[in-house]
């Protein structure tokens, strides 16, 4: 039996990880994937006190080799779900079943999508959610971004020096995103802005060929791009929660001081209902978990 199981191997989760183990926790770490979580995708980290200009991969990278050189048990399997039977929880995997006295959920936040037909088969064929990992597939191509927030704005920017030409599609004429970075879209000969406009349909083969835009008139444009990056938020990774502990609409789960409804069941990093998501509130909730855990374990 474990005295940790944390759900999740991002910045959250890892850093709860090296405390747990720090305390003498026997400690488990399940991750469906790959260890980072969303950072991995910055490519350089300027807001992290006194680590300036690292990436995001060598950040995760240094934060994983940390907590597995302090012993925890780093398995990558993914969470279908968890069962409370008191002060014994049980986590299920596609694989395993494993027993904890404590868990901490840290399975952060996932792009939102658009919920269009043949958005998901085409993810890896003109559907991307990354433009800094996939732009460079779509050299001297024409492009979409969708989002008006600063994430759409940076892709925007991005995808204009790789890319041909970009069209940038936002449901508003105004946008989330910072005015700064607005003003240097609007400098960029190969961005065109697609204002009070929605993507309403992918066209395809078996790859993008084409989207469909419908402005808020009803108007409809059709726009011939080899990918459209969607960056229109994120939303909490926390659907097999639901029902397990209590969530706020939306899906972030409650958790003041990283407590859970349920005694023994934590929650950190951006699942959790807060008001700053960053990496430094990541990191801060992974520790303020642990230290719960082990008042609830007298340690
Ligand atoms: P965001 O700020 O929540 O923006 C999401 C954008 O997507 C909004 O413009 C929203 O439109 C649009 N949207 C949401 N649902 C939609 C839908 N179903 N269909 C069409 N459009 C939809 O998300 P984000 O850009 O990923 O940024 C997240 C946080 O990270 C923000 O706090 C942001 O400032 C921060 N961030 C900062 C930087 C930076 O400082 N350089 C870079 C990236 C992200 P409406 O505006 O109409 O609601």
């Amino acid at each position: 039996m474990y005295d940790v199981i944390i759900i999740g191997g991002g910045p959250a989760g890892l850093t709860a990880a090296v405390y747990a183990r720090r305390a003498n926790l026997k400690t488990l770490v399940l991750e469906a994937t790959a260890c980072g979580g969303q950072i991995i995708i910055t490519p350089d980290i300027e807001n992290y006190p006194a680590a300036m200009h690292i990436s995001g991969l060598d950040f995760a990278s240094r934060l994983e080799s940390q907590a597995n050189e302090l012993g925890a048990e780093i398995k990558f399997e993914e969470v279908t779900g968890i069962n409370d039977n008191g002060i014994e929880k049980e986590v299920i995997t596609d694989s395993n079943t494993y027993k904890g006295k404590t868990v901490i959920i840290a399975t952060g936040t996932k792009s939102r999508k658009l919920g269009l037909e043949g958005e998901d088969a085409l993810i890896g064929h003109g559907v991307s959610y990354c433009a800094t990992c996939d732009g460079s597939f779509y050299r001297g191509r024409v492009v979409a971004v969708n989002g008006g927030g600063n994430t759409a704005l940076d892709d925007a920017l991005f995808l204009s020096n790789i890319a041909d030409r970009v069209y940038l599609i936002h449901r508003r004429d105004e946008f989330r995103g910072d005015a700064e970075t607005v003003e240097k879209i609007k400098a960029k000969d190969n961005i065109e802005l697609v204002l009070n406009s929605r993507v309403t349909k992918l066209i395809y083969d078996n790859k993008l060929e084409a989207i469909e835009v419908t402005d808020n008139n009803g108007i409809i444009r059709k726009l011939d791009v080899g990918a459209l990056f969607i960056a229109i938020g994120r939303v909490p990774a926390t659907n097999i929660f639901v029902n397990k502990v209590s969530m706020l609409e939306g899906g972030y789960i409650d958790g003041e001081y990283c407590h859970t409804n349920i005694p023994g069941i934590f929650v950190a990093g951006d699942c959790r209902n807060k008001e700053v998501r960053q990496l430094v509130t990541a990191t801060a909730d992974g520790a303020v978990a642990v230290h719960e855990v082990l008042k609830l374990l007298n340690k």
